[in-house]
């Protein structure tokens, strides 16, 4: 059965030297069972899943039976955590190959929690039931969001206990990947001081994501500035939505510009740009505010990493990289400059729109105002009944607003779609995700997951029966940590 289910594999990862990676299989579990199958994303990648007992996914998706032309191997990287260099690798993910879809689309496929590599260092290589079912929800919640992302094809548990402050039920997510190059995966190369594997990477990426830098006069420099523009573009996206990733370290961003790697993040409730949920992240350095400044830092580690490549002189090459680095925050700021005037309803643009921007957010900070439900209340050209629009400030600036509205040639109608098309409605609460893991983990009730899911994964929406993930946490509900 398994050999209709659509596969197509073509591992040009694991045609590389060696030297970028380890095979190996997954090890088997004792008892796999289906917890989770995407079978829409199975769909838009041309696979079928459905002619498959529950056992036999099962199988598949626990790695104790491999998919045909599948090469299994773990990924070798490094990457600075929280400031700090370490060699890593993948320690509890294994690579099966890369699928091609119909379309000619070439994906990862990668299983989460498969087992000890030689990567592992102190790990057991292996994942837990709640965090893989909390990634499954939240990537699959920010594509729906039009946010680039990693996915979730499937999650499966292991009849295993994984050891962490208690035993916990084991889980492995299957993720679908544009690829899992990272910065560290360059990193890893250049510490290692191997010029040709440097080489060799920078032009395989150029080739799987960037093809168009190919013919640009100097290849692997257009290969930087692509990875600056995708990165600007996918930060500005998070932060419109209030979307905190938590973990910003350098082996947690792609090069191909998808959000990868769903530990702690989580969406601010109320608005505040100094929210950090991280239970790890004591300083703050991934807090909301500081997300463009680090991938501004973690795109010049990526910078230094090609050096060699962007001008035989060094001198010149880092100059070459400089430039380049600062690019990134008037891309970035254009990006989010672009995606508020449309939170706005604004289709034109002035001067003054960075102000009105920064009075409003001012004014919900002050009033702990929720983000998502004000943007979507703007746009419903509603006044609801809470503190912060009965605020003689906020009254100010909303009348103000209204006159910039008439400031443009488009009706008012036209503003309202266009905030109603970049304002969600429904993002997943932090109080909610927590239930719904429990129920799932606790009592293996996986309704309220799977209603859950089907809320945030139509968050433009505004369906009467998801009305009740609109309303924001009672303080007694509020999630104020969050961990890995
Ligand atoms: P993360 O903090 O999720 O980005 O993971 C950092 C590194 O730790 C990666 O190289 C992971 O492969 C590795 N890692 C995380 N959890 C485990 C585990 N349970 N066993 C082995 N390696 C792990
Ligand atoms: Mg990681
Ligand atoms: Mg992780």
């Amino acid at each position: 059965a398994n050999d209709s289910v659509g596969w197509q594999f073509d591992n040009s990862y694991a045609r590389l030297p060696e030297f970028f990676y380890a095979r190996l299989d997954p090890v088997p579990v004792r008892d796999p069972q289906l917890a989770m199958l995407n079978h829409t994303l199975a769909e838009s990648l041309g696979l079928d899943f459905r002619m498959l007992s529950e056992q036999e996914a099962a199988l598949l998706f626990a790695g104790n039976v491999l998919p045909e032309g599948s090469q299994p191997i773990a990924q070798a990287y490094a990457g600075h955590q929280y400031g700090h260099f370490t060699m890593l690798g993948d320690g509890r993910a294994i690579l099966l190959g890369e699928h091609l879809t119909p379309a000619g689309d070439r994906f990862d496929i990668q299983l989460k929690g498969s087992g000890q590599t030689r990567f592992s260092r102190r790990g057991d290589g292996r994942a837990a039931l709640a965090p893989m079912l909390r990634e499954y929800l939240i990537s699959e919640a920010m594509h729906a969001l039009n946010i680039p992302t990693t996915r979730s094809l499937a999650v499966v548990t292991t009849g295993e206990s994984v050891i962490r402050e208690t035993l916990l039920p084991g889980a492995i997510l299957t993720r679908v990947a544009a690829s899992h190059i990272r910065v560290g995966t360059f990193e890893y190369v250049a510490r290692l001081g191997n010029s040709e594997a440097i080489k060799i990477l920078a032009d395989y990426t150029i080739d799987r994501h960037y093809p168009d830098a190919a013919t640009a006069e100097n290849a692997h420099l257009a290969l930087l500035h692509n990875v600056i523009q995708r990165q600007a573009s996918l930060v500005a996206k998070w932060m419109l939505v209030g979307f905190i990733h938590g973990v910003m370290n350098t082996d947690n961003m792609t090069i191909s510009g998808e959000t990868i790697d769903y530990g702690p993040c989580a969406f601010m409730d109320a608005y505040d740009p100094n929210t950090v949920f991280s239970s790890i992240d004591q300083h703050g350095r991934y807090r909301y505010s500081n997300q463009p400044l680090i991938a501004q830092w973690n795109l010049a580690r990526f910078a230094e990493t090609i050096l060699p490549l962007l001008h035989p002189d060094q001198e010149q090459a880092v100059a070459l990289a400089e430039e380049a680095i600062h690019t990134f925050s008037a891309i970035f700021q254009r990006h989010w400059l672009t995606g508020m005037r449309k939170k706005l309803g604004l289709f034109n643009e002035e001067a003054e729109d960075i102000e009105l921007i920064e009075t409003v957010l001012a004014c919900m900070q002050q009033h702990q105002a929720d983000y998502t439900n004000t943007f979507r209340a703007l746009a419903a050209d509603t006044m609801p009944q809470d503190v912060l629009f009965q605020n003689a400030e906020f009254i100010t600036w909303h009348a103000r607003w209204q006159a910039r509205l008439l400031r443009q040639d488009k009706s008012k109608q036209a503003s309202l779609s266009l905030m109603r098309a970049h304002n969600p409605a429904i993002h997943p609460r932090n109080h909610q995700v927590e239930a719904a893991l429990a129920a799932a983990t606790e009592r293996d009730d996986y309704a309220l997951l799977q209603r859950l899911l089907a809320a945030v994964t139509d968050p433009y929406s505004e369906a009467p029966e998801y009305q009740d993930y609109r309303t924001p946490p009672l303080p007694s509900e509020c999630v104020h940590q969050t961990f890995c």
